[in-house]
C-alpha cells in the first residue's frame, strides 16, 4: 500500500511516499529556513506564499524519486494540524486537489502523531510505550496504550523546549533556529553558567521553560553591566544542562510509573546530541529499550505524516472532503 503524504504545518514543504507506513520511497523535503533567517523567525504569511511556491513540484518530484505512478497511490494524507492555519491551508487544498482527481481516500494526520511514528519508520515499536515529544511548538510526555490511542501525561506550561532554544539563542545573537547552534556550543563549552531547573511539583510530569530562559536574560545583562560578559559557550551549556536534566528526569520517571516497554524520542529538539546523548546513557543504565528516529526524520518532514496516516489506513478512517485545516487540533482527539 503507498500512501502520498503532504506536510505544511510550518515552514517545511514536504511530501512523501511510503510503503505500508514503513519504508520510504521518496520524502522531499524543502526547508524555507533561508526565507525567515533574517527575520529572525518565520513569517506566517512569507510561509504560506512559500508553499504555494514549491507544493505542486514538490508533488512531482516525490512521485519521480518514488518511481511511483499515481495510479498505484491507496491514499493521500495531509497533515491537518496544529500548525499555522495559512501554511496547513495550501497542503490541506493540494492534497484534496489530488485525491479528488485521482479518486482516493483522503486522511488527515495530526501533526505530533506524525512526530512520534517517525519511529515506525526505522523501528518496531512495542506498545505500551512512553514518548518524549520535544519541538517547536510543543513539549509532552505521551502514554500510548495500544497503536494511534494517545494520552498526554505531562506537558510544558508556558515555553515548549524549541522555543526556548530559539530564544535564548537569539540572545547570544546566533541564527534562527537556534537549537543546532546552542546544541553545538554546549558541547565545545569547559564551563557552565549554573541555572535553575524547574521540577513543579514532585509528581508532576508538567514542564516549564520559561524561567529558565528568563534566567539566562538577567545572568546575560548582570554580566553585561558589570563589564564581564559570559562566554556564549557557557552560557548554551549552563541552559542545556538545565533543560536535558529535567527531560531525561521525568521521561525515565512516567516510563517505570506507566510499565512502558520502550521509551521513543520524538519532535525537532529530538536532533539535539546532548539530549540524545544522555538519554541513551540513563536508558541503557536502567535497562530500558529506546527508541529515536535519525537526525532527517526528527524534523518536519512528510514521511513521518503517511507512517501516521497507514493507522488510520488500516482501519478505514478517512476523512470527509470538507475536512478543516486545524490550528489547535488535539492529539487525543485524534487517536484511532
Ligand atoms: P511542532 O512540531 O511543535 O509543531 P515545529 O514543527 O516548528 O513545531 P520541529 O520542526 O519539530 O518544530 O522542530 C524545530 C525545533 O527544533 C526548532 O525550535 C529548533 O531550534 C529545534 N532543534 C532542531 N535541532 C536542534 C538541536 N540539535 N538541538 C536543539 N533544538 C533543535
Ligand atoms: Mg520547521
Ligand atoms: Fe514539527
Amino acid at each position: 500500500v503507498y500512501i502520498l503524504a503532504v506536510e505544511t504545518s510550518c515552514d517545511e514543504t514536504s511530501v512523501a511516499i511510503v510503503r505500508d507506513g514503513k519504508d520510504i520511497l521518496a520524502n522531499v523535503v524543502s526547508s524555507q529556513i533561508e526565507t525567515h533567517q533574517r527575520f529572525g523567525g518565520v513569517v506566517p504569511e512569507v510561509a504560506s506564499r512559500k508553499h504555494v511556491e514549491s507544493i505542486t513540484w514538490i508533488i512531482e518530484e516525490a512521485l519521480d524519486k518514488a518511481n511511483v505512478k499515481p495510479a498505484e497511490l491507496a491514499a493521500v494524507a495531509v497533515t491537518q494540524g496544529p500548525g499555522l492555519v495559512g501554511s496547513l491551508l495550501v497542503g490541506m487544498v493540494a492534497a484534496k486537489a489530488l485525491a479528488c482527481s485521482l479518486e482516493l481516500p483522503l486522511i488527515g494526520v495530526h501533526h505530533i502523531a506524525g512526530h512520534i511514528y517517525a519511529n515506525q519508520l526505522v523501528n518496531e515499536l512495542k506498545y505500551p510505550f512512553v514518548a518524549l515529544v520535544v519541538s517547536g511548538g510543543h513539549t509532552e510526555l505521551v502514554f500510548v496504550e495500544a497503536e494511534g490511542r494517545f494520552r498526554i501525561i505531562g506537558q510544558t506550561r508556558d515555553d515548549a523546549v524549541g522555543e526556548a532554544y530559539d530564544k535564548v539563542a537569539r540572545a547570544l545573537k546566533l541564527p534562527y533556529p537556534g537549537g543546532p547552534h546552542i546544541d553545538r556550543l554546549a558541547h565545545e563549552a569547559r564551563e557552565a553558567v549554573t541555572l535553575p531547573r524547574a521540577w513543579l511539583e514532585p509528581d508532576s510530569y508538567d514542564f516549564s521553560f520559561s524561567g529558565l530562559k528568563s534566567a539566562v536574560l538577567a545572568a546575560l545583562n548582570q554580566a553585561a553591566m558589570k563589564g564581564q560578559p559570559l562566554a556564549p559557550e557557557a552560557v548554551a551549556k549552563g541552559f542545556q544542562d538545565s533543560v536535558i536534566d529535567v527531560l531525561v528526569e521525568k521521561a525515565l520517571r512516567a516510563v517505570r510509573a506507566y510499565g512502558a516497554k520502550q521509551l521513543i524520542l520524538a519532535g525537532g529538539v529530538a536532533a539535539n546530541k546532548g539530549l540524545r546523548a544522555e538519554l541513551e546513557a540513563r536508558c541503557a543504565e536502567a535497562g530500558i529499550p529506546l527508541l529515536a528516529p535519525p537526525l532527517s526524520l526528527c524534523t518536519d518532514n512528510a514521511a513521518m505524516i503517511a507512517a501516521a496516516a497507514f493507522l488510520k489506513y488500516r482501519r478505514g478512517q478517512f476523512a470527509p472532503f470538507d475536512m478543516k485545516a486545524e490550528p489547535l487540533l488535539k492529539l487525543e482527539a485524534w487517536s484511532v
